[in-house]
């Protein structure tokens, strides 16, 4: 039988610990220091020799290089074909933006986390390859619309524009019933992955017959049109 993956869990997580970021405006600086905090190697580059001078300064990443990325030699030479994933972060230079895209799928990288800038950006980022295509801006305006409407969302991870996966605080009306009873499914459409009343009871899975506390937490999945009839 031959199935075809559709590769969702590796997308949703991949099991890699090199990165390099091309561009380190604030965008690019804001990535870098996060996979870096978080203990992952980061290659910093940028054309801009003094911002490469400070992303070593102020330790954004493991190592950093000036280049220009639209030259496929540099790019070669740097070592960025190596990197399985690469996240081009130039988001207000479109042409540099995209000749680096195209760059770094054709040296064979993996995984292309483009940032566009505009939606038509965002199209010529996938026409050239790029396997993801982020809208920093647009995307922190709709999770602080969503902050601001719903403040019992604590966290959420879009999986596509319409469907999340989202930690909430359970609601009052679910408090001291099963998770049998509350029928998440078959009332909301929602699927319940896993609840936690603290951190050293994040039960991933849990079973039908455990009780839901009002002001735990609990982890649903689901359309943001299902997630939003959520009593919260
Ligand atoms: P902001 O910093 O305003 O949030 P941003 O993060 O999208 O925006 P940009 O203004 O797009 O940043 O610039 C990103 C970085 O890309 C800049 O530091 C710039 O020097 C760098 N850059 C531009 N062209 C090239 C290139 N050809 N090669 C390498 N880096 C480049």
């Amino acid at each position: 039988m031959n199935l075809r993956s559709l590769k969702f869990l590796s997308s949703l997580r991949r099991d890699n610990r090199q990165f390099a970021v091309i561009g380190l405006g604030r965008f690019g600086r804001a990535v870098a220091v996060s996979l870096y905090n978080m203990g992952y190697e980061v290659l910093g580059t940028d054309i801009d020799e003094k911002l490469v001078a400070s992303a070593l300064n102020e330790k954004i990443a493991t190592h950093t290089i000036r280049l220009d990325s639209t030259e496929p030699i540099a790019l070669k030479e740097a070592g960025i074909y190596e990197f399985d994933t690469v996240v081009v972060a130039i988001g207000n230079y479109v042409q540099e933006s995209i000749i680096t895209t195209l760059n770094v799928k054709e040296g064979g990288v993996a995984h292309v986390v483009a940032k566009a800038s505009s939606q038509i950006h965002g199209k010529l980022l996938e026409r050239v390859g790029a396997d993801q295509v982020v809208f920093p801006e647009y995307e922190a305006g709709c999770a602080l619309a969503y902050t601001l409407t719903k403040p019992a969302i604590l966290d959420r991870f879009d999986l596509d524009p319409n469907h999340s996966i989202v930690e909430v605080l359970v609601p009052e009306e679910f408090d001291g019933k099963t998770i049998a009873e509350i029928q998440l499914r078959s009332h909301y459409g929602l699927t319940l992955l896993a609840v936690a009343e603290d951190e050293e009871t994040f039960q991933i899975n849990p079973l039908p017959n455990q009780r839901l506390v009002k002001g735990a937490a609990m982890v649903v999945l689901g359309s943001n049109k299902d997630i939003k009839k959520l009593p919260i």
